[in-house]
């Protein structure tokens, strides 16, 4: 939410990682944005609960700031998110979020949406829907519940931070950051709370193949770069094993 494309208006849920204004500052824009295209349903922000009361202090100023009455004023649905914690999604029963901590140069979190089903116990999946049904009957309990780790979102965090957390390679999609790429940088990386795109390879190397993810999305580049620089320093540096699972956001 560092920007809100009208593109975004229709998103039901929206997840803040930390307070940095290139992710948070557009937050409500995109609540007002709702508003005036007459969407009536309510997005709900989920963020870390250390930053909830202070993201209230501040929409409240910004309210207060663009004359808004007291008396009119309302917050817009928050949810605080603690690490650890399974957080099914106000509208999408079915997914749920899970958010851990990362090491940023301010407090942040990253999150992984699962998806929540119900499925056949091994023991069953020979019976016929009679015996099923039968089953069912007789009270047995035949599912079990399953969560699909679907995407997976590092937010700003520290190269290491995808080890300290690897269970995000297990997520079909995984987002995380490459701000920086340049040999040299590895030092400014680190003291500004960046991965490197060393961290990256680093991490790929070391999981191989405990790595589940179809595709490992890329973002957050360091505006420095050209789009050019960015894929030839990607396409230097990417192990080949996993160079078509590589996607650059850029
Ligand atoms: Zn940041
Ligand atoms: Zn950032």
């Amino acid at each position: 939410m560092g920007e809100c494309p009208l593109t975004a208006t229709p998103l039901d849920h929206v997840f803040l990682t930390h307070a940095h204004g290139d992710h948070a500052r557009c937050l409500m824009r995109h609540h007002s944005l709702r508003k005036m295209m007459g969407v009536e349903r309510d997005s709900v922000y989920y963020m870390p609960e250390f930053i909830s009361e202070n993201a209230k202090a501040w929409i409240k100023a910004e309210a207060m700031f663009e004359g808004v009455a007291e008396t009119k004023f309302r917050y817009p649905e928050i949810e605080p998110v603690a690490a650890g914690e399974l957080q099914f999604l106000r509208y999408r029963k079915e997914l749920a979020l899970e958010a851990f901590e990362v090491k940023h140069s301010i407090p942040a979190m990253g999150g992984t949406i699962y998806f929540y089903k119900k499925k056949l116990k091994d023991e069953f999946l020979g019976k016929t829907p009679t015996e099923i049904i039968e089953l069912r009957k007789n009270g047995v309990e035949i599912t079990r519940e399953v969560y699909e780790p679907l995407v997976s979102f590092m937010g700003d965090c520290l190269g290491e931070s995808l080890l300290d957390n690897s269970r995000v390679f297990q997520s079909k999609v995984l987002i995380t950051e490459c701000t920086f790429l340049d040999d040299g940088e590895e030092a400014m990386s680190k003291k500004k709370g960046h991965s490197h795109l060393k961290d990256i390879v680093h991490a790929l190397n070391e999981l191989d193949d405990e790595i589940k993810c179809e595709k490992i999305i890329l973002s957050h580049f360091s505006m420095k770069y050209s789009e050019r620089h960015i894929r030839e320093a990607l396409d230097k540096a990417i192990p080949e094993k996993f160079k078509e699972r590589i996607v650059a956001f850029v």
